[in-house]
């Protein structure tokens, strides 16, 4: 029977991290050692017995030093490397979990090709006791390769849990299990005896959105503003003087800033920088047709978290400053 054919690209991260021994599982990115892409899946010697395996170097650095133009990079390199090979089966980007949700809803809006992106990482790094990195690997490839994986736009795989792009974030520092989907759910397993899904994103997303980067060279700056009792205007007026094209306002749960930040925000809104309204609680929507917002000028961002919401924002950005356009794109995807 032919294995399925996948791609892995390596960004580095804590699934590629060697630390100085098997109980270093705090301080091991101080020893600067990531594997390279080929090192990594020589560690997994399982990797050719679910898939036929093409690595594809990129850049071993941790998640938290990648940029908004590694993200434009990424998608070229995963356009590129399926045009380029048309019998791959799936792609794995393999990915530090600090930024890891970042990086994948952004691929989820602008990657064109029809098969499998999964992102995969790991909570310890590959020299530790009880490594977790393997095995996501592993599973990775397996949902990567998996027909039943298509049309599910990217795809996020830990601790055997096949998480939505758009809406999984990460929930704890250290433990395995902190991949989460808030509201939703998973939509399936990565089970030893086979990969199964029970469920579908309904939001648009790779490869049929209306978002492409490639001719994009830099994306436009989009800032986070958290609010928090007694917050004053400052952090809003230094990003708008920074050249802000946009702002995403972490609020109050149901979703509002404090009074000195919304009176910034609105002047801001006024000047045409795009206003987008999230909320710190984590779940639930903050919904985009409350007169407050619409008054405000703001766009709500419905379930996105702050840092997904100013990735739809800079992506939206590239394409149009409309607002009726804003508006729907925040209810699209
Ligand atoms: N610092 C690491 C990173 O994001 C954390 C991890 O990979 O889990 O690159």
């Amino acid at each position: 029977m032919r294995l399925p054919k996948v791609a892995i690209i390596g960004t580095g991260g804590t699934i590629s991290g060697v630390g100085r021994d098997s109980l270093d599982f705090y301080e091991y990115s101080t020893s600067g050692r990531f594997m390279r892409v080929d090192e990594l899946i020589a560690t997994v010697p399982e990797l050719p017995r679910v898939a036929d395996i093409v690595p594809v170097p990129y850049n071993n650095i941790a998640s938290t030093d990648l940029q908004p133009s590694d993200w434009l990079k990424l998608t070229t390199i995963i356009n590129e490397t399926v045009a380029a090979d048309p019998t791959l089966d799936g792609v794995v980007l393999t990915h530090g979990t600090a930024t890891l949700e970042e990086t994948a809803y952004f691929l989820n809006l602008t990657v064109k090709v029809s098969v499998p992106v999964v992102v995969v990482g790991a909570m310890r790094p590959s020299s530790a006791l009880g490594a977790d990195g393997g095995l996501n690997l592993l599973n990775a490839c397996r949902v990567a390769g998996s027909p039943q994986a298509r049309g599910m736009g990217v795809l996020v795989v830990l601790n055997d849990e096949i998480n939505a792009a758009r809406d999984v974030m990460k929930t704890s520092n250290y433990r395995v299990q902190t991949f989460v989907t808030p509201d939703f759910g998973i939509l399936g397993y990565a089970d030893p005896d086979r990969v199964v899904f029970y469920r579908r994103p309904l939001r648009r997303c790779a490869p049929d959105t209306e978002f492409d980067v490639s001719g994009v060279a830099a994306l436009p700056r989009v800032d986070i503003i958290p609010a928090y009792a007694g917050a004053d205007a400052t952090m809003v007026e230094a990003v708008v003087a920074a050249g802000a094209k946009g702002i995403v306002s972490v609020g109050f749960p149901s979703g509002s800033p404090s009074p000195a930040q919304k009176k910034a925000l609105e002047q801001a809104a006024k000047t045409g920088v795009a206003v987008v309204q999230s909320s710190r609680a984590g779940s639930g929507r903050v919904v985009p047709s409350k007169e407050s917002l619409l008054a405000a000028g703001f766009y709500g961002a419905d379930t996105l978290t702050g840092q997904k919401a100013r990735i739809l924002l800079m992506v939206a950005l590239t394409r149009t400053s409309d607002p009726a356009e804003i508006r729907r794109i925040f209810e699209e995807y």
